[in-house]
């Protein structure tokens, strides 16, 4: 259904007219991600600035059967935040509502609006002396609704959990211009359903998020960053396992990476320096937070290392030194995309399997990407914590859209082995646009049907980001 310049005057009414965007020029920037992998285009950009607009919004587009599309920082990574290239999409940005409305210390909360961006929120915490653990390299421009959308996780997860687990109520505005007042500060709360639940992870399908409570923990008074060689993915198990069960939830984070992925860091981006030189094939960050101290922090990752070091579980292990240098041994891992970019295509995979499969997938999914794409390099690297990896594999240097057209059939094949360990093709970046097909072909079929009742029981004129997700 095309949306008309009188239907557009309607929802621009409810905005006010600096807040609807209508001009190309203007429009341009909503219809395509960083990358520009998703494009398309708007006739119309809505800016609101509370929730009742949101709600007038919604309602009409309910009632005309107008499609929409929240955006929130336009950082994600698989086309939920996109329109398509109809023309008939009009995109809801939440920018304008960005407020934090409480900061609750006693209740250790903070009560902030969808628009908020994800490191306003984390230092707003940090000057009330919390902090909002969540961590992702997209933060400067991530917003708290697209965050919870998406389910984000990022570097923290393995101590503290992903967004699902940092927050204890929301408020919604659903496709008919309801809105769910949910916005509790409960730690148990069992009075049925847990509906906050079915909002984030949802990616815009469901209703558009407009505030959340969100969770907030001490600051640690101590941080050791360490970075150690291993020869294997199983040796890097092992190291975990000692990690865990000597520092127990003081552990942070533990990120995996293949020497190819950390050399790439190396070699493309300016500064960055792998902490250590010795010929090793797979790489392992460690994080310890401590809530008494440095010192404790310092010393629980020496006898973790030590130790490993003593047994051959790694063969070489560094300590930062000073804060700078913790974040010195973090931008090697941070910027591993970055370089991937720099270097050329490369074909990728989220994915999570059991922490216990860890070394056997890595092998054998190895094994298809040697016999699917011969000419590729496997970068893995990521959360191994959490059995999330970024299982990507890079073409040869400058390759461009040829290797790209084989992504397909590899993520097709890579993903049968997920399958096979029971994992899930979209562990941390969610469906959108990217996966949605997949999803459809390889979801548990009853599963995939509750989700779709779902979906029609809140959105039945099907306006909520259509194409997305499901
Ligand atoms: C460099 C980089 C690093 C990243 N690292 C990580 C990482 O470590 N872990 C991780 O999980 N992700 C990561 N991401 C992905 C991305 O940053 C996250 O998915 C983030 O949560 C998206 O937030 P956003 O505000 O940009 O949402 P957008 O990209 O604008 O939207 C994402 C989805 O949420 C929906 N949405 C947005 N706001 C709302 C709302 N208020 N109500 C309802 N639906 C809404 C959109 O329709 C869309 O489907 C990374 C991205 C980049 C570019």
């Amino acid at each position: 259904m095309s949306v008309t310049r009188e239907l557009i005057e309607r929802f621009a009414t409810v905005v006010g007219d600096k807040n609807a965007l209508r001009d190309e020029a203007d429009t341009a920037a909503y219809g395509h991600e960083l990358r520009k992998l998703f494009k398309g285009r708007t006739p119309l950009v809505l800016r609101p600035g509370s929730v009742g607009e949101v709600a007038a919004i919604l309602k009409l587009a309910t009632e005309m059967g107008t499609p929409v599309v929240p955006q929130g920082g336009n950082t994600g990574l698989v086309g939920g935040q996109t329109p398509d290239d109809s023309g008939t999409q009009i995109v809801l940005s939440l920018s304008r509502l960005a407020a934090i409305r409480e900061l609750d210390e006693d209740a250790g909360t903070m009560t902030v609006e969808a628009g908020a961006i994800l490191q306003t929120v984390q230092e707003r915490a940090a000057d009330k002396g919390f902090l909002f653990p969540l961590s992702i390299a997209s933060q400067g421009s991530a917003q708290i609704g697209g965050i919870l959308s998406t389910n984000a996780g990022g570097v923290n997860v393995l101590a503290y959990g992903n967004a699902r687990d940092l927050c204890l109520g929301v408020e919604v505005v659903l496709p008919t211009g309801e809105v769910m007042h949910d916005l509790k500060k409960l730690r148990k709360d069992n009075t049925g359903y847990d509906l906050k639940s079915l909002f984030i992870g949802a990616e815009g399908t469901l209703g558009v998020i407009t505030a959340a409570v969100l969770k907030l923990v001490p600051q640690p008074r101590g941080r050791q960053v360490a970075w150690a060689g291993v020869s294997d993915p199983a040796a890097a198990l092992h190291l975990l396992r000692r990690s865990t069960a000597a520092a127990g939830g003081s552990l942070s984070a533990f990120e995996l990476m293949a020497d190819s992925a950390v050399r790439l860091a190396e070699k493309h981006m300016s500064g960055v320096r792998v902490p250590i030189q010795s010929d090793t094939p797979w790489h392992v960050l460690i994080e310890i937070s401590s809530g008494r101290s440095e010192e404790e922090a310092r010393s629980l990752a020496e006898e973790i290392l030590g130790a490993a070091l003593e047994d051959d579980v790694v063969s070489d292990a560094a300590l930062a030194a000073s804060i700078a240098q913790g974040a010195s041994f973090w931008q090697v891992r941070e910027t591993i995309p970055d370089a991937q970019r720099v270097e050329g295509a490369s074909i990728k995979h989220d994915i999570s399997v059991p922490l216990s499969d860890i070394p056997a997938f890595i092998e054998e999914a190895g094994r298809v990407v040697a016999r699917e794409v011969p000419e590729g390099r496997l970068m893995c690297f990521g959360h191994m914590g959490d059995g999330n990896l970024h299982f990507n594999v890079q073409g040869p240097a400058g390759a461009g859209e040829e290797f790209l057209a084989k992504w397909k059939a590899l993520n097709t094949a890579v993903h049968a082995v997920v399958r096979r360990y029971e994992g899930s093709f979209a562990a941390e970046h969610g469906i959108g646009k990217l996966k949605r097909d997949e999803l459809g072909e390889t979801a548990d079929p009853v599963s995939l049907e509750i989700m779709r009742r779902i979906k029609r029981t809140l959105d039945p004129a099907k306006i909520m980001n259509p194409g997305k997700l499901i």
